[in-house]
């Protein structure tokens, strides 16, 4: 068995998650002018440029002058984006904000995909506005969440901009300290920059300034899209005390956006994961789901593995790697082949399919030579369903599907080809054998019957890359 020694950063099994080689390319990356004299210097020229172009009424309101009142002062950056790759809505929702005299940045998520060269899912908005003034200023708008409110800025074809004010980071009650960090409370409204220091890593702290395209960054988040690195926006190991879900995020982002993880965090990741423990169950349930829809799931449940984060989550599934022998990586070519499938088809398979894959091989080994596999089944999932909330549908039918595989493939589908399980079944089945090569027909099946399915190709033999440890540096 690969030995995998959580506790230190640099030791990296094959198959190692991260890959330090930039693979963004440079698509959309636009100029970005980092010159230190930055700012007030490159507001004017700006605004004077935009007195050529443009009549005095449309001009964009004057630059934000941070650093008064003793608030730190962001980094600058004017960073330009094809027309086109920022949302028209968003950029809508903050214009109106800035024009009616708020505040108002894109945020999040949104700024870091812009930056790294990938389309963003969504499009945040952060604002001095309270909910109420936005609510005015949008009539297509509602507010929603109870202890933090937020607005839902509403769009044709069910597009929704989250509008939300700017948040502080909850206060620390110093007696509690290092006994007990978890943020309980963290609905208090604050200024920009506190906003920024609330959030969870580097790169999701930058805010985009539209009407003078400057990116704004007080947490160091620039410098690690640059070197390509997840980093907490200050102590890994605090702010992983104070929502250990971070730590599932950390690996999302890590391998979905294919950067690095820094020593530091790893260590961290390694530290907190029992606080995973504290975490509340829906969340863990979602951000599993999440790994699993990346389209990067054998690189995610590979960190997850390899920083004992699996150990918590999921203990059947790490305890069944650390028994198969070492050239075993059928748990992994079946990942590989969840990755293949959701970024041929542009979309996340189905939530059951992916679970059902994900606790495949232990679940088959669990029933063998059971007489009961559905009881098997059962007595294996359930601690499962317990610790990460999966709900009741989703864990009936992937016991369900545990069972009646070996039917399947062996090609006596019968009644079953016309149950609702079915197609869950059938894509369980043909995605296991196209990751496994040993593909049987299955009978019954219209899809590869068709020969639409790329399944019903011999599958080309995929093996597993080994790379040699490589974390960014801290
Ligand atoms: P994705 O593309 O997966 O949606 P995202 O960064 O947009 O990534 P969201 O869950 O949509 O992630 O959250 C939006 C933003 O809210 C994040 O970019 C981050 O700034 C902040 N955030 C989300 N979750 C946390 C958290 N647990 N702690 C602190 N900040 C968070
Ligand atoms: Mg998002």
């Amino acid at each position: 068995m690969v030995s995998r020694s959580p506790a230190k950063g640099g030791a990296r099994a094959p198959d190692e998650p991260v890959n330090p080689e930039p693979s963004h390319a440079s698509r959309g990356r636009q100029v970005i002018d980092r010159d230190p004299a930055r700012k007030a210097e490159r507001g004017r020229d700006r605004d004077s440029a935009a007195d050529d172009a443009e009549p005095e009424s449309e001009r964009g309101p004057e630059l934000p002058r941070f650093g008064r009142d003793g608030a730190p002062e962001p980094e600058q950056y004017t960073v330009e984006f094809e027309e086109g790759r920022i949302d028209p809505d968003a950029a809508k929702v903050v214009k109106r904000l800035t024009r009616a005299g708020y505040e108002a940045y894109l945020v999040g998520g949104a700024v870091r995909d812009l930056l790294i060269g990938r389309s963003p899912k969504d499009f945040d908005v952060a604002t001095s506005a309270r909910p109420d003034d936005v609510r005015r200023l949008f009539r297509n708008s509602r507010i929603i969440g109870r202890r933090f409110r937020l607005v839902h800025v509403l769009f044709g074809g069910g597009k929704v901009i989250e509008t939300a004010t700017f948040r502080r980071p909850p206060e620390q009650d110093s007696q509690r300290e290092n006994e007990d960090l978890l943020i309980r409370n963290d609905n208090v409204f604050g200024d920009a920059h506190q906003d920024a220091y609330r959030r969870d890593f580097t790169i999701n702290g930058l805010f985009y300034d539209l009407d003078h395209n400057l990116v704004l960054d007080w947490v160091g988040g620039m410098a690690d899209i640059e070197r390509r690195a997840v980093h907490t926006i200050g102590t890994p190991v605090v702010r992983f005390q104070e929502d250990p879900v971070r730590i599932l995020r950390a690996i999302k982002f890590a391998a979905q956006l294919d950067l690095g993880v820094t020593p530091e965090v790893y260590d961290a990741m390694v530290q907190c994961r029992g606080a995973l423990r504290k975490a509340a169950r829906p969340r863990l349930f979602e951000e599993v789901l999440r790994l699993l829809r990346s389209g990067a799931s054998r690189r995610a449940f590979w960190l997850a593995w390899e920083t004992g984060v699996l150990d918590v989550l999921l203990p059947e599934l790490s305890t069944y790697l650390a028994d198969l022998p070492e050239d075993d990586n059928s748990v992994w070519r079946i990942l590989q082949e969840v990755d293949r499938t959701t970024l041929e088809r542009k979309s996340p398979l189905d939530d059951t399919v992916l679970w059902a894959m994900l606790l495949l091989e232990p679940m088959r080994e669990a029933c063998a030579g059971e007489k009961d596999r559905v009881e098997a089944a059962y007595a294996f999932l359930e601690p499962i369903v317990d610790r990460l909330n999966v709900p009741r549908r989703i864990a009936d039918a992937v016991r369900r599907i545990v069972a009646l595989m070996p039917r399947v493939e062996a090609g006596r589908t019968g009644r079953f080809a016309r149950t609702q399980l079915y197609p869950a079944l059938r894509d369980v089945v043909e995605l296991r054998a196209a990751a496994l090569g040993e593909r049987e027909p299955i009978e019954g099946d219209e899809l590869s019957a068709a020969g639409t399915s790329a399944a019903g190709e011999k599958p080309a033999r995929k093996r597993r890359r080994r790379r040699k440890p490589r974390i960014e540096a801290g």
